[in-house]
């Protein structure tokens, strides 16, 4: 029987767990140049704020992806990369972001939140904030890979994303 996976079984975070924080959902997908570049330019500008934030890149985890559509959803937004939520709350996307950045308004509203001194790449993934799975080694799959279907799913690897990919240790939390 088919089940369609209905809404609350996406997880989204609980607005607690974004208190005094910056969550920027972009995306490395450079198919669509302009909002690939609208992604580099929010980056940049929270980036010279010099304030701490989390990306989630939707092109290294598809539940990233689902995540935004439900939170975008809820305040009747569309989920058009980048989008910026802070303290959990919806924020924008590159337009508005780029409007409170001139108009000084976002620099009022991070002065709550926490500083980086000196804004740097992590070394242990590049600035992914994803490594490849310790577990299969990114490739996703059992040896039994070319003998059954996709619908084993039990015989892929449980320790990472669709991508292969497991959260870097040293900067995804
Ligand atoms: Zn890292
Ligand atoms: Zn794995």
């Amino acid at each position: 029987m088919m089940q369609f996976p209905a809404e609350k079984v996406i997880h989204v975070p609980e607005l607690t767990l974004e208190f005094g924080r910056i969550v920027i959902y972009t995306t490395s997908f450079r198919v669509v140049r302009t909002t690939f570049e609208r992604c580099e330019l929010v980056r940049k500008i929270f980036q010279n704020h010099r304030v701490k934030f989390m990306e989630k890149n939707i092109a290294l985890d598809s539940e990233y992806g689902k995540e935004l559509e439900v939170r975008c959803r809820r305040v009747g937004e569309p989920p058009s990369l980048p989008v910026v939520f802070i303290d959990g709350h919806y924020l924008g996307g590159a337009e508005k972001i780029l409007s409170m950045n001139e108009s000084g308004e976002l620099q009022d509203l991070l002065t709550k939140i926490e500083r980086v001194q000196h804004p740097h790449t992590c070394q242990t993934c590049g600035g992914f904030a994803f490594m490849p799975c310790s577990m299969c080694h990114g490739s996703k799959m059992s040896v039994f890979r070319n003998c059954f279907t996709d619908s084993f799913k039990a015989l892929k690897c449980t320790a990472c994303n669709e991508n292969g990919l497991q959260p870097c240790p040293s900067c995804s939390h």
